[in-house]
């Protein structure tokens, strides 16, 4: 099931529409060159977690692609009531337990200045994949593929929008496939000099235990640094504000692929599938810890 709102200046609470017809014109920019922004929320007991992020990050991603989109208000009045529809039309007691908000702004008609009006902008809610609630409980195995970019590029080639929510998402799917049909289940992304960048729709994290001169444990949560042009994850940022708070050592990067195998621990962190252990890399196993992915999935599970 599958609710979809049109945000739409005619309709203050946005204009409900119906996702299985046909809504789009085919000369829509994010459909033709798949070119506008998203967003993908988690939506939990009657909650749309770390909305406030999901909305800057999306404003952000705007402003770096040159397009306007509805204010945060209007984007809030929408999924307000495509959730208020999705719930109503749930059967009782059988409302799925997580579900994902969708938010899509496409690029509008060309303009002289370069800055663009969004086209469409609508918000869908429907259930949240099984495979990625299961993978949770089983860990995953991923890929080190090279996404053909240096670590310096995001800065020197702005007009790759690295680190954009960008719908351009074709060349992340692909290198899922590639992973499914080589045997693994998902990506990090390496730079072509050498560093871990992110997977195609995940952020990465590693942990590390030490002993200071005191005998004290020592935990550390590192995570590649938003210079390599990587997405900034709502979730990594939110587990890191955690993580913090209990007293564990935060870490961005430059991370390097032996750092992923050092490791006491690897996780791929993303808003819906939350917090993925990874048991190898490229066919070789990799430290896990159960204790640490128990800490952490805690940590994931108060975010709100
Ligand atoms: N990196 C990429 C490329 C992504 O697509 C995503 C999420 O889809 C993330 C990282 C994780 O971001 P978040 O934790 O905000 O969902």
């Amino acid at each position: 099931m599958t609710v979809l709102v049109f945000i739409d200046p005619a309709h203050p609470g946005g204009r409900v529409a119906d996702p299985d017809a046909p809504q789009l014109s085919v000369l829509d920019p994010g459909v033709t060159r798949g070119d506008g922004v998203f967003e993908s929320a988690l939506y939990t007991g009657g909650k749309v977690r770390k909305l406030e992020m999901h909305l800057s990050r999306m404003a952000v991603s705007a402003q770096v692609t040159d397009l306007i989109i509805p204010s945060a208000g209007a984007w809030r009045a929408a999924i307000a009531t495509a959730i208020s529809q999705y719930d109503a039309a749930a059967s009782p007691g059988a409302a799925p337990a997580e579900s994902v908000v969708k938010l899509i702004a496409t690029r509008g008609a060309e303009s002289a200045d370069g800055v663009h009006d969004y086209g469409s902008a609508w918000v869908t809610v429907s259930p949240a994949p099984e495979l990625g609630r299961r993978q949770r409980e089983t860990g995953i195995d991923v890929l080190l593929l090279d996404r053909g970019y240096d670590s310096t590029v995001a800065e020197r080639a702005p007009w790759l929008l690295m680190g954009a929510k960008t719908l351009s998402y074709a060349v992340n799917m692909a290198a899922i496939r590639h992973a499914k049909r080589n045997g693994a289940d998902d990506v990090i992304f390496t730079s072509s000099d050498g560093r871990v960048l992110e997977g195609p729709t995940s952020t990465v994290l590693l942990a590390t235990r030490e002993r200071d001169e005191a005998g004290r444990e020592v935990k550390r949560l590192v995570t590649p640094t938003l210079e390599t042009g990587i997405l900034p994850g709502t979730t990594q940022g939110a587990i890191f504000a955690a993580a913090k708070a209990e007293g564990w050592e935060l870490g961005y990067g430059p991370v390097e692929p032996k750092h992923l195998r050092e490791a006491a621990g690897v996780w791929l962190v993303s808003s819906v599938r939350l917090l993925t252990p990874v048991n190898s890399l490229d066919g070789e196993a990799i430290n896990t810890d159960a204790k640490l992915t128990a800490e952490l999935s805690a940590m994931v599970d108060s975010i709100n």
